[in-house]
């Protein structure tokens, strides 16, 4: 190692041993969980499971929403489940030891759905018409929304596709009593997303604990999970105290609770009006990059403070970009959470601000 190496790796010693937030990595591979954990990570704080579901699985995915009846989409689920159960058991494998946040499947519905026009299409032109290209169309032109962002994602979804959630628990279940069977030290937990009301975060929690006891029966392990929610929006903030009467932990999503809070759209935002914005001087910086103190920050301090009095022992990370944001990983300091969750690359840097944030808050007056 050169000069310049242990100069970093000084700093980082000493970063680590006086910061007190947690620093964790987002990943949804064993090989990126690898590489966080190298680079100092202690925990996966979001492991998306969406792209899990792509690729050559899509047809099983379709089939599950699309389901016809029960059977099929049963069929669909089984099919899945293995999958899934080999997904998270090579990320606990990887992170051995060491928490890793298993958030439930929250696509944007449009990007598991056959191309609407494309099957019109299909049909308009076909000599003979397939009678399942008709029944397809039907079910796609039922679940079209104009901004699929705002509609049929997360623990919403959980909920209307009967039997999603269950086979997602179940195969962190089994996957969990695989690494304790192999003598492993798996440190699983479940996180729902897109919460926005009491009942929808109790109905999942009730379903994750039925299955989760059900595969402690079968493998007689215990399977004591904690179970968590997102906070990703303005309304799921503003009931925190409720939502912490069923949460072990929350996660603020700053990504959508900076979309839906300014009424901002994240993928579109930073291309159109943000530059003349800018210029103007109307913004600072992009709210999706900083986090915005007085109107975002406000939302997750109202939390963390409503969540504690609820529920004194709720863990409270935030897994957004921002989480690796040196000025708002600051300001995550101030609001008092108990860790960070960003991009593999971004744990070092994460790790040294969150030592800065420490020394800065113990002598100048914006401690607190
Ligand atoms: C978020 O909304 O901040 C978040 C972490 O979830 P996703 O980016 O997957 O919507
Ligand atoms: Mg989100």
């Amino acid at each position: 190692t050169g000069p310049l190496t242990e100069a970093v790796l000084g700093a980082l010693a000493h970063a680590d041993s006086v910061r007190r937030l947690e620093v964790r990595a987002n990943a949804d591979t064993p090989e990126d969980a690898a590489r966080a954990r190298a680079l100092g990570a202690q925990g996966i704080g979001l492991c998306r499971t969406e792209h899990m579901f792509l690729g050559e699985r899509r047809s099983l995915v379709e089939a599950m929403i699309l389901a016809r009846d029960d059977t099929a989409r049963e069929r669909a689920l089984a099919a899945l489940l293995p999958l899934q159960r080999a997904d998270f058991t090579g990320i606990l494998k990887a992170m051995d030891g060491l928490p890793v946040t298993i958030r439930l499947l929250d696509p944007p519905l449009h990007e598991f759905l056959p191309d609407r026009t494309a099957l019109a299409v299909r049909l308009a032109t076909a000599k003979h018409p397939d009678v399942r290209d008709r029944e397809l169309l039907d079910a796609v032109e039922r679940l079209h929304e104009q901004n699929p962002m705002l509609g049929l994602r997360g623990v919403r979804l959980g909920l209307a596709v009967p039997g999603l959630m269950a086979m997602q628990v179940r195969a962190v279940a089994e996957a969990v009593a695989r690494r304790l069977r192999d003598g492993g030290r798996p440190r699983a937990e479940i996180m729902v997303p897109l919460v926005g009301t009491a009942e929808e975060l109790r109905l999942a929690c009730a379903e994750t604990a039925r299955v989760l006891a059900e595969v402690s029966a079968e493998t007689g392990l215990p399977m004591d999970l904690p179970i968590g929610t997102m906070i990703e929006l303005p309304r799921a903030a503003l009931i925190a105290g409720q939502l912490a009467e069923t949460a072990d932990f929350f996660s603020f999503g700053t990504n959508d609770l900076t979309q839906t809070a300014w009424g901002l759209s994240r993928d579109d935002a930073e291309a159109s009006f943000f530059p003349l914005y800018l210029e103007k001087g109307v913004l600072t910086a992009s709210p999706f990059e900083t986090i915005d103190e007085e109107g975002v920050g406000r939302l997750v301090e109202l939390a963390v403070t409503f969540g504690r009095l609820a529920n004194a022992r709720l863990e409270t990370g935030v897994c957004g970009e921002h989480g690796g944001d040196p000025a708002s990983i600051r300001f995550f300091h101030r609001a008092g959470l108990t860790y960070v969750s960003c991009s593999p690359f971004r744990v070092p840097v994460a790790r040294l601000e969150a030592g800065r944030a420490t020394l800065e808050g113990t002598d100048t007056s914006d401690s607190r």
